[in-house]
């Protein structure tokens, strides 16, 4: 495990002091409950937040509302960096506190709007409940475009009855509530007082009118809408991104005298086992050998787009553990400018020989050929003490182990010691 081992070939600087968070964090409850690390970056927080409310949003898991709730509450403290700040020093209970006497947290539902909003269904007399639908992708499909078909479950107006439930004529005043929608019942609470208790009309649901019974659709049964299956062609162009939304208005479900609502559809990223995007670019690790590093290579890239590059390094030039290498152009399609395109940034591992690969007599043929070792005077003031095997097992150790982590936001911050 190099990375463990402090540092590889970057002999001289120390290391530089693990990220402030890793250290502070005691509360760790809303990262678990989005399943990021305490030290996620916002994009990461943003992410997680999307696949998780999605996943658990009343209309496809009905009966994860508190789940729901808890995602939507990490996700309102760790989006909003000064309340982030404060939960990371381990204070949940200021936050709360903090904002006693209101409510503590928004509406799950309001947050959800406002993340995935659909943008503009206030001005119009709208349902007010665009579907957000989940589109999974691959890089490629991003680098390449692609169109994809989704099968969605929507309302539709009945042909039959025209929305109206039932045969024409056949609508009438609600007997139960006399077209109020709603019913008032009262209760006697006290020798002279009675408390009048509003409901909506089990008979009308609010409605304040019926269907006869006798005269229902049969198609609907009343319900005025029928669910049908649709099948919508989502085009996704080259260069879109993670998490964009691609809009199909009024594809949503149907209600008699209401504008339907608007589909969206966002996309979801899988994860690639090469490359990482980043704004326009895309990031890879290359291993090398310590005979390339030092010596030369050259090595071949399999684009997504399934061409082959083939890189060389320059003669004579050493590459380092972590140096950065780049070409121009062979990044992500620029979204609607498709036929530009960002970088390839190459991080290169070096990857050193096995620990007893150099026998003790070709030791002096090696240190020949490598610029001088350094000679330490020793003196008898001086503690000779042995060095040992340092393992750092489970603890936080793998964490600052990272092989790379100068800064929160590099993008190669979260490499694990076990891949490095
Ligand atoms: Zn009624
Ligand atoms: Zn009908």
């Amino acid at each position: 495990v190099p990375g463990g081992g402090g540092g590889g070939g970057r002999a001289d600087p120390p290391r530089p002091a693990p990220p402030r968070r890793d250290k502070i964090v005691k509360e760790t409850e809303y990262y678990d409950i989005l399943g990021v690390k305490p030290s996620a970056s916002p994009e990461e927080i943003k992410k997680a937040y999307r696949k998780l409310a999605l996943k658990y949003h009343p209309d496809k898991n009905p009966d994860e509302g508190e789940k729901f709730k808890l995602i939507s509450q990490a996700y309102e403290v760790l989006s909003d960096p000064k309340k982030r700040d404060i939960y990371d020093q381990g204070r949940e209970q200021a936050i709360k506190e903090g904002r006693s006497g209101g409510p503590s947290f928004s509406s799950p539902m309001e947050i959800f709007d406002m993340f995935f909003g659909g943008g503009g269904q206030m001005a119009r007399e709208r349902r007010g409940k665009n579907v957000v639908h989940q589109l999974s992708v691959t890089l490629e499909d991003l680098y390449n475009g692609v169109t994809k078909k989704l099968a969605l479950q929507k309302n539709v107006i009945c042909e039959k009855c025209e929305g109206i439930g039932g045969k024409k004529g056949s609508v009438e005043k609600c007997p139960l509530c006399k077209g109020r929608g709603m019913q008032i019942h009262i209760q006697q609470i006290g020798p002279d007082m009675v408390q009048q208790i509003q409901t909506v009309c089990v008979e009308c649901k609010g409605q304040g009118e019926r269907i006869n019974p006798k005269d229902r659709c049969e198609s609907c049964s009343g319900a005025k809408v029928i669910c049908k299956k649709k099948i919508i062609e989502v085009h996704v162009e080259k260069g879109m991104k993670d998490g964009q939304k691609i809009l199909f208005h009024a594809e949503g479900d149907q209600e008699p005298e209401l504008e339907p609502d608007d589909v969206i559809i966002v996309l979801d990223q899988k994860d690639h086992s090469v490359f990482q995007r980043r704004g326009h670019d895309l990031i890879m690790k290359m291993k090398i050998h310590l005979s390339e590093a030092l010596c030369g290579f050259k090595k071949t890239v399999k684009t997504l787009d399934d061409r082959i590059l083939v890189i060389t390094s320059k003669s004579g030039e050493i590459i380092k553990h972590g140096d950065l290498k780049c070409v121009q152009n062979e990044g992500m399609p620029i979204y609607e400018a498709p036929l530009e395109k960002g970088t390839l940034i190459i991080q290169f591992l070096v990857i050193f020989p096995e620990k007893h690969w150099l026998s003790p007599e070709k030791i002096p043929q090696l240190e020949a050929l490598l610029p001088p070792r350094q000679k330490v005077k020793i003196t008898d003031d001086m503690d000779q003490v042995e060095l040992k095997e340092f393992n750092p097992s489970e603890q936080n150790w793998c964490q600052h182990g990272e092989a790379y982590e100068e800064d929160d936001d590099g993008p190669w911050a979260r490499v694990q010691c076990q891949t490095a």
